[in-house]
Order: C-alpha cells, then structure tokens, then sequence
C-alpha cells in the first residue's frame, strides 16, 4: 500500500458516482459509488472501471394510465468527465472494435483521488453497431450484452495496461459482468512466456486467481448471466482457444457467474445471510461474506449533517463516532428530522400534487420495481389498511423506483401502485414519484417517517437503502432477509415484518407477511407515532448509533482490505 500510483482495479458494469451521470440502475451502482467515494476518503489505492452508457439507464416517464415508458438520456460527457487520449482495441466478432477511456476524479475527504475510466466505443473509427455498444446500461439483447461484457472484462484490462497500470495487485470483478478480465489476466500471463491457452497449466489459474477477487450479489437467477456457446464462438472466436473450459460451462452455456467463482482467490456475499446462500448455490466455493454499506458522507441529508458537525466533529472521517449520537438531544433529532420531511413533502406536493400533510405519518418504499421486491405487499388487503387508517391513524406512502425496460411485470406493478393509489384517494394517500435517482433517493431516505421494504426472503441480497435511512434517523419497517437481519434489533433500531415469536421465514407466505406488516403498524408504529413522540425519538437515536454507525462503506471497505485486498 506504500508504493504510489493505484493497486486496486475495481471493475462495475455500473457506478453511480453522480447524480447526474446515469450509469447506475440501482443498488449494485449505487454500492459501487459509495465504495470508490470511501477508497478515495481512505487512501485506498483503487481505481474504478465501468462502462460510459452514454444514454443512460433511461429516463423515465409514466403515463396517465400508470405504464411506464423510456427515453434515452442525454448527457453530455464532456461536461463530466477528461478524455485520457489512451485508446485500446478489442476483437468482436472478428472485428477490432476501438475503444476510449474518459477519466472521472473521486476525491476523498482528504484530498486523496480515486479515477473511475468510463469505457467508450462511440468513435469515428468504429462501425454504426459498434459505436452503440458503451450507450445502454442493460439495454438490447444477449448479444448486446456479451459485447458489452467483452469491452469491460477485457477492453477494461487492455486499457488499463494502456493507461500504464502494470503493477495492480488485485482485480475486484463487482458482479459477474467484469468476469471476462480473468480470461485476458490469463491471456496475458501465458503471452509472457510465448505459450497459448492450449499450454495451459494448473499453476497458470493460481497465478490469476491472486490476484483475483469476485463480489456476488443476488441469489436472484437472472442476476447471473449465461450466454450459449455458440454466441461465445461468435463473439470471441473459439472459445477453446480463449481458455473457456469447461467447468465454467453448464448446458451449453457460459456462465459469468463461475468464470468469476474459478479464478478469484476471495469470493464474497454482501451480507452474512447472503453469504450462506450463495454457498449454498455454489457449494464447491470457498464463500465469504462483507456486508454492503453506504457512504455516509454521501446519503446524510443537510439538517442531520449539520446536527452531526456540532455533535459529534469528525464523524465524516470516522464514521465509527456516529455511536455518539446516543448523546444527541431528542428535541433537537425530532427538529432535523421536521426538516428532511418539510423537503420531501414539499416536493412530492408540488411536483405530483400528492397533497401530503406534514403532520401525518408517512411511509417511504424506493427500489428498483422488480417483483421480487413486493412493492405492493401491503396493498394486500385494502379494507385492513382503511380500517387501519381510520381507527388507528393516518398514514401516507410515498413510492418511487424504475422497472428494467423488458421487465413488463415489473412495470405492471407500478401501474399496480398507481392504480391502488388512486382507489384509496383521501382515505390513505399515495403517490408515486418518477425519476428515481440518488437524489430523490437521499431526499426519500431521509425525510419520511419510516422506510418500508417487503422483499420475498431470501432473494434481498443486501438491500442499502434502508442503510440510508437508517443515518438520518429514519428506522425500518422490513421483512427479515439481507442486512436486516444484522441490523435490527426489535423495538431499538427498527421493526421486523414477521409473525411474532417465529423464525424468519425461509419460503415467504404473502398473506402471513402482509399480516405481520398490518399489525406492527397498527399495534406499535401508529400509537408510538401519534401517542409516544420521546419513544420514536429513542429509536431513530439506536438507528443513526447503532446501524448507522456500522452499515457504511468505511467499514466495509476496511473489511474489504484486510480479508481480499491485503490480508
Ligand atoms: C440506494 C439505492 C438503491 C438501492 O435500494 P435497495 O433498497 O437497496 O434496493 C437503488 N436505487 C438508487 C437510486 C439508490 O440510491
């Protein structure tokens, strides 16, 4: 870590490192940002590689009837990011498809920076297709896909070499997209000695596997991908003559997932439940777990940042210190928190006519709208949530999250929310907020009263949003799966959706779940709301001391340091 220049190569299909650069989808984006912003806080000698998506996710828009629609985005690169002027090449298909790398800066706290290269192939050189290949993240098909995937993996290692980097230490593939670098590692390593793939030797993969490391972070099976060996022979050439071996393909088919798991030395999950997942998925795997966090820097909203720089100076650099905030007066909590919910009310009434009221108990659910998430488990029974509502007390919720543009079931349940939203009118107001982006994620996490998730166990492999909340105050309301499990403690950071005095659950039951959610809100969170402010008030202090405290990147990424990067 002593000798200079970066030593870490951090490779994302997405990062979100700004707001306004859309190359983020959701959570793994998200992640990947906060975690550069905490390398570059730390001194971490890392660099980040990802994709330019120079049109974005999507922006999204919702029609009248609730159905999502998707517009490219956008944006201008040049106004984000320096062209290096470093170029390198990549074989698709036979042909040599050029590539560029623009640098973005990440400074730390201290000044320390940390580059993130966006990969780019919309250059004069390149042919009408190719030059499409770095604009949509997630978009097209398959193919479209694999091509992408050749341009990270292996047009991300061409150029980093091109960049000078010859001295990385360790490869951290975030996601099996990146998985295609151990295949150009290896490439690399028998060029040296004038050998081919055909040479190929067990010492030849150890060689690559140190330096190595790979981040799984769903359970979900679409969340790894596979291609058909006969687009991998089309794409890349014979496989065989590019080290595709096969232990890494099942049925015909390449599966980023194990090309990944065969040659990294440290192989992780993102929180200790996941962790016992994946190995039992991947159960000839040695798998570790570090549990996902956030930057706490990042997702602080103003009211509490300032609440913190008087109570507890230097908890930007130690984030550790924001234990302290056990001292932190409650009046002075409860008038923070008035603020993030002024901002958030204010905007959801102004610019979706929500006619929130600040007074009233409000519930926030924000994520990618993928149907294992549940965004409507607790429309479920609707006469309950009157009743609720009527004889206990009002709440209101706020939804907001993209549907992947293929995803039709995904976007049936935005219409879902939308539709439900409008039945319910004055009796339990709802509204939906399009554009769902880091902002609008920091002004939801931390300005509503509790943060609601309800994904099916055990497909949450993490979850981070609730870590968001959690350092503004804002407790969960959450099945228990992913970080969750670590980080509620009943009644002192948060709520668990689960049938009293049961185990959680391994298989979900909707109407159980939706039964649990029903009676915690009416049971305990309405009267703690409306009856016992100084009760609340205890419990948004344990969520900032105690997960706050501990679900942040700064930790993680010392995890990350001693166990994969310099153990
Ligand atoms: C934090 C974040 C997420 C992750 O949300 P989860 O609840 O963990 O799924 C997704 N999208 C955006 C824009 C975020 O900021």
């Amino acid at each position: 870590m002593l000798t200079t220049g970066p030593k870490i190569a951090y490779f994302s299909m997405e990062i979100g490192i700004d707001s306004e650069i859309p190359t983020y989808a959701g959570g793994l984006g998200a992640l990947a940002g906060d975690f550069i912003r905490s390398a570059a806080d730390m001194r971490v000698p890392m660099l980040g590689v990802t994709l330019a998506h120079r049109r974005g996710y999507f922006f999204q828009q919702i029609d009248a009837t609730g159905w999502q629609k998707e517009d490219p985005v956008h944006w201008i690169v040049e106004d984000y990011m320096t062209d290096t002027g470093v170029r390198a090449t990549v074989t698709i298909e036979g042909r040599e498809v050029h590539l560029r790398a623009w640098k973005y800066e990440v400074s730390g706290n201290s000044g320390f920076v940390v580059p993130v290269y966006f990969l780019d192939t919309d250059l004069p050189e390149n042919s009408e297709w190719d030059r499409t290949l770095t604009h949509y993240l997630y978009g097209g098909d398959v193919h479209y896909r694999l091509c992408q995937e050749v341009i990270l993996g292996i047009g991300g290692v061409r150029i980093l070499r091109a960049l000078g980097c010859h001295n990385l230490h360790r490869f951290h593939m975030n996601e099996g997209h990146a998985s295609l670098l151990t295949l150009e590692l290896l490439q690399e390593h028998l060029q040296k000695d004038n050998r081919s793939f055909m040479d190929m030797e067990p010492e030849d993969k150890e060689v690559v596997r140190r330096q190595c490391v790979f981040t799984t972070h769903t359970p979900v099976p679409a969340g790894h991908d596979q291609f058909p060996l006969d687009l991998i022979d089309r794409v890349l050439g014979d496989r065989k003559a590019c080290g595709i071996h096969d232990p890494i393909c099942h049925e015909d088919r390449l599966n980023m997932t194990f090309l990944a798991l065969s040659l990294s030395h440290y192989i992780n999950g993102v929180a200790k439940k996941h962790g016992e997942v994946s190995r039992l998925m991947f159960s000839s795997y040695d798998i570790d777990s570090i549990t996902n966090g956030v930057h706490a820097e990042t997702w602080v909203a103003e009211p509490f940042a300032q609440l913190f720089d008087r109570h507890i100076p230097g908890w930007r650099q130690d984030n550790f210190s924001l234990r302290y905030a056990l001292s932190i007066p409650g009046a002075e909590i409860w008038k923070a928190h008035q603020h993030s919910k002024n901002a958030i009310i204010e905007y959801a009434n102004s610019e979706e006519n929500a006619g929130f009221d600040k007074d009233v108990l409000t519930i926030g659910f924000a994520r990618r709208f993928a149907t294992y998430k549940r965004a409507d488990l607790i429309f479920e029974d609707l006469e309950r949530l009157r009743e609720i509502a009527r004889d206990v007390g009002k709440f209101q919720i706020m939804f907001a999250g993209k549907a992947h543009p293929q995803d039709q079931d995904g976007k049936l349940l935005i219409q879902r929310v939308f539709e439900i939203g409008k039945a319910l009118g004055d009796d339990i107001p709802i509204v939906y907020l399009p554009h769902y982006n880091s902002d609008l994620a920091r002004m939801m996490a931390a300005g509503v009263d509790i943060w609601l998730n309800t994904p099916q166990p055990p497909l949450e492999a993490s979850g981070t949003s609730g870590m968001k909340a959690a350092l503004n105050g804002v407790p969960s309301l959450s099945i228990l799966d992913g970080w969750w499990i670590e980080g509620c403690i009943e009644g002192v950071t948060g709520w668990s959706i689960r049938v009293d005095g049961e185990a959680p659950q391994e298989a979900s039951d909707r109407g159980k779940d939706a039964d649990a959610l029903y009676t915690k809100l009416e049971q305990i969170i309405l009267p703690l709301f409306y009856e016992n402010r100084n009760g609340l008030i205890e419990i948004m202090r344990h969520a900032i001391a105690l997960n706050g405290s501990f679900f942040n990147t700064q930790r993680m990424m010392q995890q990350y340091v001693l166990k994969a990067y310099f153990p």
